[in-house]
């Protein structure tokens, strides 16, 4: 049984959830916490360092879900909830919490039909329709939407949803995880988990070995690794890592000043953007498409895997697609050159719901996994559904919706678009992309 006095907990990753976990552990009194990372606070390569994501209403998924129907619309609103009240009310979190609204947008029938089912957005729900260019315009202050929205229909909503700062709420969420006690051990090799440490008799894991050798043995280990969790523990092919792309533009103070307090506007075809960000007044714009794998044949076991890599620029088509997007939206921007690119990854379970569940093979080990493109607005609280899931005390509708489920990944369709739309229309493979066919943005930057 666990003493939160005594216990030894071992955390994988300090990103987005290992941060959140590592959190709510030491809030719950736990005296022995250990995080490792390979790298420093924020992770150059974790999922949520990023001046901003999108922090709105009911979190989307598709395909079979792992619980119920039910189950999943009561998880989703009840995690959508919890997530709100930490944004308004946690102070670690409360300061990077821009509730400025959204706009969202299709422009295929089909899609916009499908966001009428996903969004219900009725007037009584605090939707307004917008149904052309000019009702685009007018969501933001003159000067800034000054595009034509070519086909795009839409509607807005001014509460309930907008956006968070990730890295300063990643970054908060561990530095109070330590100042409670937790020790974070960063940078590599040291923190650099290569192998989880099995227990030869009892099947059990019993803490990671890292980069430099050390053994870290613990009483249960937590497993937050991300994008890179296959790369520690076969997972049946339950998480495909998965790549989207995002460019900065570096905006004028006078452009910065006009941006500020705009709400999100997003179309799930197209792309979307939020406000520049306060300290290097940037704009981040993330095109949408079904996402990059890098398909890598292991040539002693002949598996193959998608195995993410880090890299501070996005294929050349990813760049049409940004200025495509800043054409029908902002033209005056179409033609700015980018300040800052990257690939950012994340891992989709076949059914886009979390993955927050103990090994059935080996019981202290605790699975935090599966963010699948929604994963960072939960941040306040998914690090207490996790360490309710290592105690043994999950809610059941979530524990249905996020166990462990490797039968919904038997032949798993790796091209499957997960619902996602835009760009080709379908998941791309960075081995497709030859070496001059990335963009050259001149100060890349860790
Ligand atoms: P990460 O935050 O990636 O953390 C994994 C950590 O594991 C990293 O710190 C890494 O350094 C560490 N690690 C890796 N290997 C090892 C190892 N061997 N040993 C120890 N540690 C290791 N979600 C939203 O809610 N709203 C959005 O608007 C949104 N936009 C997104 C846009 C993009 C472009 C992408 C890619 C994702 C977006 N998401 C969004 C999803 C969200 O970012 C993820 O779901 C979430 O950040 C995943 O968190 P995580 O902790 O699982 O992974």
């Amino acid at each position: 049984s666990l003493d939160p006095v005594s216990s030894k907990i071992l955390i994988i990753g300090c990103g987005t959830w290992g941060s959140s976990t590592a959190l709510h552990l030491a809030r719950r009194g736990y005296k022995h916490i250990i995080v490792l990372d390979p790298y420093e606070v924020p992770s150059p390569i974790s999922a949520g360092n990023d001046i901003n994501k999108i922090a709105r209403g009911r979190s989307r998924h598709t395909g079979p879900f792992s619980g119920t129907e039910d189950d999943a619309v009561w998880v989703s609103e009840e995690v959508r909830i919890k997530a709100t009240e930490g944004w308004m009310k946690d102070p670690v979190f409360r300061d990077y919490y821009h509730e400025t609204g959204y706009v969202i947008a299709a422009t295929k029938p089909e899609n916009v039909r499908e966001l009428e089912e996903t969004e219900r957005p009725t007037p009584e729900r605090g939707f307004v329709e917008l149904s052309d260019a000019e009702a685009f315009r007018k969501t933001m202050p003159e000067g800034v939407l000054t595009g034509d929205f070519p086909g795009w229909k839409g509607w807005y909503k001014a509460t309930g949803a907008g956006w968070v700062h990730a890295r300063k709420a990643l970054t908060a969420a561990a530095k109070e995880a330590e100042r409670l006690g937790a020790k974070l051990i960063c940078g590599s090799p040291h923190g650099k988990v290569t192998e989880l440490l099995l227990d030869s008799d009892s099947g059990d894991i019993i803490g990671a070995k890292t980069g430099d050798g050390r053994t870290h043995l613990a009483d249960r280990t937590i497993l937050c690794a991300g994008s890179n969790a296959p790369q520690l523990l076969d997972m049946k092919d339950q998480l495909r890592p998965t790549a989207w792309t995002l460019a900065h533009l570096k905006m004028t103070p006078e452009e910065a000043k006009l941006y500020k307090n705009l709400p999100v506007l997003f179309n799930v075809e197209r792309g979307f953007f939020m406000e520049p960000d306060e300290d290097n007044q940037e704009l981040k714009i993330c095109d949408e498409h079904p996402g990059y794998c890098n398909w890598v044949t292991d040539p002693e076991t002949n598996q193959r895997s998608s195995v993410p890599f880090a890299r501070h620029q996005i294929p050349r088509i990813s760049e049409k697609g940004v200025r495509e997007f800043l054409q029908e939206t902002m033209p005056h921007l179409a033609d700015r050159p980018f300040a800052f690119a990257r690939i950012c990854w994340c891992a989709d379970t076949p059914d886009r719901a979390f993955l927050i569940s103990p090994h059935p093979e080996h019981p202290s080990l605790t699975l935090g996994v599966g963010g699948s493109g929604h994963g960072f607005m939960q941040i306040p609280v998914i690090g207490q559904y996790i360490v309710d899931c290592m105690e043994g005390k999950l809610d059941e509708r979530m524990t249905r919706s996020w166990r462990w489920r490797p039968e919904t990944a038997v032949d798993r369709d790796w091209t499957d678009t997960q619902g996602r739309f835009g760009g080709s229309g379908v998941v791309m493979d960075f081995q497709d992309v030859k070496d001059g066919e990335w963009t050259r943005v001149a100060t890349p930057r860790l």
